[in-house]
Formats: C-alpha cells, structure tokens, sequence
C-alpha cells in the first residue's frame, strides 16, 4: 500500500490527473471513502488528464457517465445502489471488461462485481479540513508496474 497525503482539493485533483497518462483500456479503479472524501474531485483530476473538456458531476443518480477522452471514461457512483441485480442491468461487465477505464465511487460497495485486478484507492479526511490521506493499493502485478510509474518514479 501506498500513501500519500494532499493538502487541498487542487492536490487530489493534480495527483489523479498525473495518473491518466499511466492508463490504459480495461483498467478499474475503485474509490472509496466517506461523503465528501474527495472521491468526484480525483474523478474530475483524472478526466481532464485523459483529455475530457466536458465537466465531470456525480453519477450519482444515473449511476454511470460516460465522457470520451483519449480513451473512454465510464465514471460510476454506486452510493444509491439497492441491489447487485442493478448493476447487472446496467451491464456492468460492459464496462468494466470493455475499451475503456472505469472509475467507480463508493465501488466498496460491489466488491464483489468488481475484478480482482484492479487499483484500489481509499481517501481518508484528516484532522485538518483540506488535508486528506490518499491509499493506493494496487491489484495484481500490472497496477503495481502503474503503480510504480505514478507515484514512485515521478
Ligand atoms: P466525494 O465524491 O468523495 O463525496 P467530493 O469530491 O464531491 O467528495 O468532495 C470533496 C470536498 O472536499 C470538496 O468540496 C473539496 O473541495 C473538499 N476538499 C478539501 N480538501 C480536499 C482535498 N485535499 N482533496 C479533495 N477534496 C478536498
Ligand atoms: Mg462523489
């Protein structure tokens, strides 16, 4: 596991756009982490790096976006999920198994539905209103390889 710490929103935002260069079709990443941790702020850090102008809002009653960059961005937020059976109606193995890269918020939530390569991300709020704590725990070999690449080669 990975840590690091973000001083403001514009930092998790900076740190999430430096991550999209690094992507590639099929990635999953999971965010989790309470209301308001800053899982939609990395969302939009991460589009922008992926080169979508379009502005980025929670799914959070459509469950999914879908913007297209460099490569297409299937953006979830699964809060207000009531069942799995939901997510398969939404053909979620579409995107998650498909061109693009999938970001999930609240994805703690259907663990799972989600693959077992994958990277995991958790935001953590810290004493200090704008400080956050960042966990990156990559999923299999190839997320340790971006891992890597992301935050400890820079
Ligand atoms: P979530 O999607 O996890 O519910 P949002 O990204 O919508 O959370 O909101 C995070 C809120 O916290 C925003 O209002 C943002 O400005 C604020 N914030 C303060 N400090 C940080 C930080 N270091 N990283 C991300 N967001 C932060
Ligand atoms: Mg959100």
């Amino acid at each position: 596991m990975f840590s690091v710490i973000t001083h403001s929103p514009e930092e998790t935002w900076e740190l999430a756009r430096k991550l999209a260069p690094i992507l590639s079709s099929g990635d999953v990443i999971n965010l989790s982490g309470d209301l308001g941790a800053g899982k939609t702020v990395f969302s939009k850090g991460l589009a922008v790096g992926l080169g979508i102008d379009e502005p980025v809002t929670s799914p959070t009653f459509t469950l999914i976006k879908e913007y297209m960059g460099r490569l297409p961005l299937y953006h979830f937020d699964v809060y207000r999920l009531s069942s799995p059976e939901e997510m398969e109606e939404l053909g979620f193995d579409e995107y998650f198994y498909g061109d693009g890269v999938s970001v999930v918020e609240w994805g703690d939530k259907i663990e799972e539905l989600l693959p077992d390569v994958r990277l995991d991300i958790r935001l953590l709020r810290l004493v200090d209103d704008e400080f956050r704590r960042i966990e990156v725990t990559p999923q299999g070999d190839v997320w340790q390889e971006k891992v890597d690449q992301w935050l400890v080669r820079e």
